[in-house]
């Protein structure tokens, strides 16, 4: 089903559109959408209005089950992995399209499921799914596995081969983009997949896997099981029958994951977790007016859920003053409103109860820093999942506003007054996911970044990421890399095949 936006990028007509969607309401299993077994199901709100979207079926544990034993006979009949690459390339080009196709459709999905920018999800989320879907898709033909060296009379093949079942559990802030990071090397590589999307914004993993099936993806390929964490998710990692878990989230869970997978069969585990990246400007940065609207797209893109959110900013003590009062203006103009209407550039959190934790860290802010910016209501705000852009300085580096993943729009601000000092502060964390360095100074731009611990350096830019690069990170940010051909080592294992013929 497509959706008639009658004049795409009007508020008016994003509206429209809104309330002509059909939301997907089952989970998907074996090439069929079905209730959970129990007939559970539970409400997902927008939450710009509060208001519930529909009812999703909550999967349990026998659902679960039931996707995996469906992914397993699909995986061990062949009716996927044995394909060609360049068959298997076909299927998922055409999904990539179909996804442009509904893109009005998917993009609408998760701003309503998670209160993210319209303006957001049709220029990048959406888009960006199927670039990197087509990214791998047609990769696939072009790797040649490998010959090794060995005496005349041997031949030793060493080829990739899938790895099974994949479990993915992902997070709410891109919902259809972090299915994908996964999705697309699982299966372009010949797994097959459970899908588990967070509790919060379901909707468009269960339409993707609608639209993956009528792309010609064989049954029991890509499962999707909407549910609770602790109920489906944690089924899914101590599930015997499962190869692979690739997790996106926060960090004490993955740490679960970690557990449950030494409970039950020694699957390998894959983690992306938190982070609290360090965005250090230095006083040799000759545009101040770059870095400040770097600044504001590290922490406020897609209302600061990011978990490469340059969420502390680390400024040099004697361009402090001047960069600070540029974040400040360009912060006070964010338009804090509805997600629906393409001039607003900030709407809600994913969930009033998400809002009020950003809260309470903004009142535990009060207390260890300077307020210089937000940390109050939202004037007009239509739900109270909304929080202002908020800004701290003269924040101690013990200080948990400094410390811990808030996952909100607020920036905490330090200054620094040597290259080293800047160093240890951007280390001084026990996640390691991104940075960047702001410097027109290229030595010590060579200097400083090998000395970050940080999966992702950005220099003179925020967040650089792209779908040929791996990003993930060190420490509790978590271990193995998403995106680029690096991905496929987590969904595959070398086979070595020892051929004597003489
Ligand atoms: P979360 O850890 O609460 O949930 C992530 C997923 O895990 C969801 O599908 C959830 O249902 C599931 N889950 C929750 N409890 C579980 C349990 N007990 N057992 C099994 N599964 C369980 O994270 P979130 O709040 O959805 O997302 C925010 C977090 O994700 C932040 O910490 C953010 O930094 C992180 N994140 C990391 C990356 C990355 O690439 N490193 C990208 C996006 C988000």
């Amino acid at each position: 089903m497509t959706v008639a936006v009658p004049a795409p990028g009007t508020f008016r007509s994003w509206q429209d559109a809104a309330v002509a969607l059909r939301f997907p309401r089952d989970a998907f299993i074996d090439g069929r959408s079905v209730p959970s077994l129990d007939g559970t199901r539970r409400s997902t709100v927008n939450p710009a209005t509060g208001a519930v979207l529909t009812e999703v079926a909550e999967c349990g544990e026998r659902d679960v089950d039931l996707a995996v034993q469906a992914a397993r006979r699909a995986f061990a009949d062949g009716r996927w992995t044995r394909r060609s690459p360049r068959e298997r390339q076909a299927v998922l080009v055409r999904l990539a399209d179909l996804v442009l196709e509904h893109a009005d459709e998917l993009a609408l999905l998760d701003t309503l499921d998670a209160g993210k920018l319209i303006a957001d999800t049709t220029a990048f989320d959406v888009p960006g799914t199927a670039a990197i879907l087509r990214w791998y898709a047609e990769l696939i033909d072009k790797l040649p596995d490998e010959i090794a060296p060995t005496a005349e009379g041997e031949l030793a093949l060493v080829r990739r081969e899938p790895l099974g079942v994949v479990a993915a559990v992902v997070p709410w802030n891109y919902p259809l983009e972090m299915a994908m990071w996964k999705l697309a090397p699982a299966l372009v590589t010949g797994n097959s997949v459970v899908l588990k999307p967070a509790e919060e914004s379901p909707l468009s993993a269960m339409r993707l896997a609608e639209l993956a099936s009528e792309a010609g993806l064989p049954d029991g390929v890509l499962n999707v099981v909407p549910g609770a964490g602790p109920v489906a998710g944690r089924a899914l990692g101590v599930h015997p029958d499962v190869d692979v878990v690739t997790f996106t989230g926060s960090t004490p869970v993955g740490a679960l994951f970690l557990r449950y997978a030494g409970e039950s069969n020694l699957k390998q585990v894959w983690l992306e977790c938190g982070g609290k990246s360090a965005n250090l400007v230095f006083a040799d940065t000759a545009d101040l007016d770059a870095a400040a609207d770097g600044v504001i797209a590290g922490i406020f893109t897609n209302q600061g859920q990011v978990c490469s959110a340059n969420s502390r900013l680390l400024v040099e003590r004697s361009i402090a003053d001047a960069l600070i009062e540029r974040v400040a203006a360009r912060a006070s103009a964010i338009v804090v409103g509805d997600p629906l209407d393409p001039a607003t550039t900030m709407g809600p959190l994913v969930s009033s109860r998400h809002a009020s934790r950003v809260r309470s860290y903004i009142e535990t802010g009060r207390r260890e820093a300077s307020l210089l910016l937000g940390g109050g209501p939202v004037p007009g705000a239509t739900s109270d999942a909304f929080v202002a852009p908020t800004i701290f300085t003269d924040v101690p580096p013990a200080a948990v506003i400094a410390k811990e993943e808030i996952f909100g729009p607020v920036l905490a601000v330090m200054p620094f007054d040597t290259e080293d000092e800047a160093i240890a502060l951007a280390n001084d964390s026990v996640y390691g996911l991104a940075a960047s360095i702001w410097s027109d100074r290229l030595s010590r731009v060579h200097r400083v970044a090998p000395r970050l611990r940080a999966g992702t350096v950005s220099v003179n830019t925020v967040d650089a990421i792209d779908v040929g690069v791996p990003f993930g990170g060190f420490g509790q940010s978590g271990f193995g890399r998403d995106l680029s051909v690096h991905a496929l080592d987590k969904f595959t294992a070398l086979k070595t095949t020892w051929i004597k013929h003489q």
